[in-house]
């Protein structure tokens, strides 16, 4: 274990630039309409030799290192990019989702870094939404940075709600204009019938506070149902389609903008 993590550390800061990490895009979704109204880009790496690596492998390896500082800004660049070809189908509440991690928003101008990415491509701000976990969020450094994405029109979703010590009385502090409830909570919802309160009430909280929620991993027929039934905004998983390069996303694109 210790051998690999060493080679995926070394192999990662020379992938960095190179066509073996590429952006894929899953979808989200109206849940009664099933149309996608957003794509979340996810970070995909395929090495020559070792096969395609998970984000959630080399991820926390590049969080320590701090290669994850130019990770994260290849990440909006190319999102941004990829949002201004998709300029036409992107805007009306369309929009491309980009996690930065904690590292991130400790190390470097992460809302400047939005603002290049934006101007580059001659963008609205309304083009991205900015992902954050529930913990980066809460961080009291973050507070500033996360007011000056707001001011300049970028959105925050808080990512992975729900678990850890996420606190609903937090969304009261915290400038966020969605939350990502988190899978498990999800998989629990379709489990029984505390499971699917827990996931309707919580929905129901997050919207009165006139935040939009959506539903992660979504797998199921009945888990959809779920979602529909709490008033979840979006839903995400495998059920309406998992990542994918950027050609499918733009197939999907297409024909959501065919269905209206
Ligand atoms: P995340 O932001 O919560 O992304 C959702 C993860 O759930 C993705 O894993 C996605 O492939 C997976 N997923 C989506 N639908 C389903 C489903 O129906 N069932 C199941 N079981 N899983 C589903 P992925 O792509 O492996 O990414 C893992 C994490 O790595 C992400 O979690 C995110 O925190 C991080 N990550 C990915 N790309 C980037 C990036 O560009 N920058 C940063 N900072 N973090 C990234
Ligand atoms: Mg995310
Ligand atoms: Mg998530």
């Amino acid at each position: 274990a210790a051998a690999r993590r060493l080679r995926v550390e070394q192999e990662l800061r020379r992938a960095i630039g190179t066509a073996d990490l590429c952006l894929h895009y899953q979808p989200i979704a109206d849940p009664r309409s099933r149309i996608p109204f957003a794509f979340e880009a996810l970070m995909r790496w395929h090495h020559p030799e070792l096969g395609p690596i998970s984000p959630a492998e080399f991820i926390p390896l590049a969080e320590e290192n701090g290669s994850i500082l130019d990770l994260g800004a290849l990440a909006v660049a190319e999102a941004a990019r990829q949002a201004a070809i998709w300029r036409d189908w992107i805007g009306d509440g369309r929009y491309l989702s980009v996690n930065v991690s904690a590292r991130q928003l400790a190390d470097m101008d992460v809302p400047a870094l939005f603002a290049a990415a934006l101007k580059q491509e001659r963008l609205p701000p309304s083009a991205l939404v900015c992902e954050l976990t529930e913990t980066v969020a809460a961080d009291s450094h973050a507070g500033p940075l996360l007011h000056d994405l707001r001011a300049m029109g970028v959105r925050i979703a808080l990512d992975d709600f729900g678990v850890g010590y996420s606190s609903l009385g937090m969304l009261r502090q915290l400038p966020v204009d969605l939350v990502k409830l988190d899978r498990s909570l999800v998989v629990e919802a379709a489990k029984d019938a505390s499971g699917r309160q827990l996931l309707l009430g919580m929905a129901g909280v997050i919207g009165a506070l006139g935040l939009k929620v959506i539903a992660e991993g979504v797998e199921s027929e009945a888990q959809l149902a779920i979602a529909a039934e709490a008033s979840c905004t979006g839903v995400q998983g495998y059920l309406i389609g998992a990542p994918m390069a950027a050609a499918a996303a733009a197939g999907m694109m297409a024909g959501a903008a065919r269905q209206g």
